[in-house]
């Protein structure tokens, strides 16, 4: 689309220099035509039965971080968010859109987050293919590509009364860093909290490695009793978790019981995946999380009916927050980062 506005100059150039300089990396290797064209070109994945996983997630200034916030960081978070959609599906990340609106072209701020988002796109093999650049109020929307075997995929709907239910890493380092935040205490530059809050790591070795042994699985955004509530709803199922079998956050360590139920269940931007698995692959799936160096932990169980039941470690019932963040719930907004 042509803009009334003009869109952010390089330095010493327009739009499409700001393009050449910060985003286009040369010939394609992943695409039969990358950057340049009006549209990317991508080949069809190659062997039979192997489908593309599409997703899209857009982080906007004020809503989801704060105008401020490190470039550098904000390209690793804008796009690692998208290979977490990926790794939840199962899907081997293979290309990505990035649409960027940028109050004004600042080189130093381009090369930081150029730094950030090709640092994790080179670590996972996903190539920026295109785009659309243009002035505006900062906001980043990416759009990832991954392929996976269609039957393979790890869908929202796939949980069965019966299966282990599964979580990688811990909970509640991300929620904490933005509670501390809002209550003006800051935290130690190098707080781990504040790393899981900036550089989440999307689990996609983890993923992959799950294609054939797990049911169900969901990347954890916005906190595990709302992410659980959507895998338990597409597949028409209840769960019970055991609260102390969760692994949380060491930072967390010292909070109320109250706020560590807070923080662990309603609180998001933890970046695990929770997924679902027969209990015959229990072993099979410990041996993954062995490899891969990612700690897996059985949390509870999938049940017949709808209801989701936290209990304590004397087996009485927890009050489970009730949803995750929901954008459009009222409240004022936020931002996360
Ligand atoms: P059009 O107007 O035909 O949509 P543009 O002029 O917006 O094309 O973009 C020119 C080329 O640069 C296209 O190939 C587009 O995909 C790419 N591009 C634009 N912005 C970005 C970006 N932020 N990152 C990567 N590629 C981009
Ligand atoms: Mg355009």
């Amino acid at each position: 689309m042509s803009d009334p506005v003009p869109a952010p100059a390089a330095a010493d150039g327009g739009e499409f220099e700001l393009i050449r300089r910060h985003f286009d990396r040369g010939p394609s290797r992943r695409a039969v035509l990358g950057i340049g064209d009006d549209c990317a070109l991508l080949a069809p994945p190659r062997q039979a039965g192997e489908v593309f996983a599409v997703t899209t997630d857009m982080l906007v200034s004020g809503r989801h971080f704060f105008p401020d916030v490190d470039p550098e960081a904000l390209g690793h978070k804008a796009l690692a968010v998208n290979l977490s959609d990926l790794a939840a599906m199962g899907a081997q990340p293979v290309a990505f859109t990035l649409a960027i609106a940028l109050p004004d072209a600042d080189g130093r701020w381009l090369d930081a987050f150029a730094r950030g988002l090709f640092a994790l796109a080179d670590r996972h093999g996903c190539e920026l293919v295109g785009g659309d650049t243009t002035r505006g109020p900062l906001a980043i929307s990416i759009t990832a590509i991954g392929s996976v075997p269609q039957g393979a995929a790890l869908r929202r709907d796939r949980a069965e009364p019966g299966d282990d239910l599964w979580l990688s890493g811990e909970l509640g380092a991300a929620a904490f860093a933005v509670r501390c935040r809002d209550l003006g205490r800051a935290l130690p530059p190098d707080d781990p909290a504040l790393a899981r809050l900036d550089r989440p790591e999307p689990r996609v070795a983890l993923g992959l490695a799950l294609r054939h042994f797990a049911r169900a699985a969901i990347d954890l955004s916005d906190g595990l009793a709302g992410d659980l509530g959507h895998v338990l709803e597409r597949s028409r199922a209840g769960a019970e978790i055991e609260f102390d079998r969760i692994p949380i956050a060491a930072s967390l360590e010292t909070l109320p019981l109250a706020e560590r139920v807070a923080l662990a269940l309603g609180g998001g931007d933890d970046y695990e995946l929770l997924f679902t698995a027969a209990p015959e692959n229990a072993t099979a799936i410990a041996a993954i999380g062995e490899r891969i160096g990612l700690p897996l932990a059985r949390i509870g169980t999938i049940t017949a009916g709808s209801s989701l039941r936290v209990l304590d470690a004397r087996g009485a019932p927890i009050a489970v927050p009730a949803r995750g963040f929901d954008h459009f719930a009222g409240g004022a907004p936020r931002a996360t980062q």
